[in-house]
């Protein structure tokens, strides 16, 4: 056998900003959840990784292309992305909930009649919304980030946005003008994704990689260091 010297470098497409899993911090340095697993990971098998800020939904797309290896941006497992991406082992819990201004009176769905809600583009918190919006009788806007999604609802464009529970959780705990009114509704994991039927090898390491993250401790450690214990 032949030892290879040369390191592999994916390219891994995430959000541009979804704290606590990717953000650029105070000192304008990208971090987060996401950003640690990837590299702690790629250090534990010998990989190297660059990771690419370029939106949710445009590593979605990008992956799909085949002009980026991977994504890591909070992506949620689903079924329908299931039949277009393969999944490394779920690493984080979520669910979606609806989120209101800080004063608003709505406290559920049946008041969202005739109302606009703010939505983000390819996510599975606006497929969630669209599947409830006939029922419910209200209007959407979408946006590509989740702060200009957050800004709709506190500028009062949009009375209600739909978000993942975790980062609307930590984005409030922040002081972000908003408080949740429901539970967490199609619960879900969030996972490593590459294009179906490509990049075995890197779906490979990346599970090996992260059972060593979590038997050793780095995992819950990378939690921690965002949310706290009680993460
Ligand atoms: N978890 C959500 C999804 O997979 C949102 C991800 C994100 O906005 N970065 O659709």
């Amino acid at each position: 056998t032949t030892v290879n010297t040369q390191a592999k470098t994916y390219q891994i497409g995430t959000d541009v900003t979804y704290p606590p899993f990717e953000f650029a911090n105070d000192q304008n340095k990208y971090v987060g959840i996401d950003i640690d697993i990837i590299n702690a990971v790629a250090k534990a098998e010998g990989f190297k990784v660059n990771t690419k800020q370029v939106g949710f939904n445009a590593a979605v797309q990008s992956a799909q292309a085949g002009q980026l290896d991977g994504i890591i941006a909070g992506m949620t497992i689903t079924k329908d992305r299931q039949a277009k991406f393969d999944f490394g082992t779920p690493y984080f819990k979520t669910g979606v909930i609806m989120a209101v201004g800080k004063d608003s009176s709505i406290t559920s769905l049946k008041q969202l009649k005739g109302k606009r809600v703010a939505l983000k583009t390819g996510t599975a918190a606006a497929q969630y919304a669209n599947s409830l919006k006939k029922k419910y009788g209200f209007k959407t806007v979408t946006f590509d980030d989740s702060n200009n999604m957050y800004q709709d609802v506190l500028t009062g464009n949009s009375v209600a946005c739909f978000e993942d529970q975790p980062v609307m959780q930590y984005a409030i705990n922040q002081g972000m003008k908003l408080k949740i009114v429901t539970k967490p509704a199609n619960g879900g994991w969030y996972g490593f994704a590459v294009k179906k039927g490509t990049h075995k090898e890197l779906i490979r390491q990346f599970n090996v990689g992260f059972k060593k993250i979590k038997k050793n401790g780095t995992y819950d450690k990378i939690v921690a260091k965002y949310l706290g214990n009680d993460g």
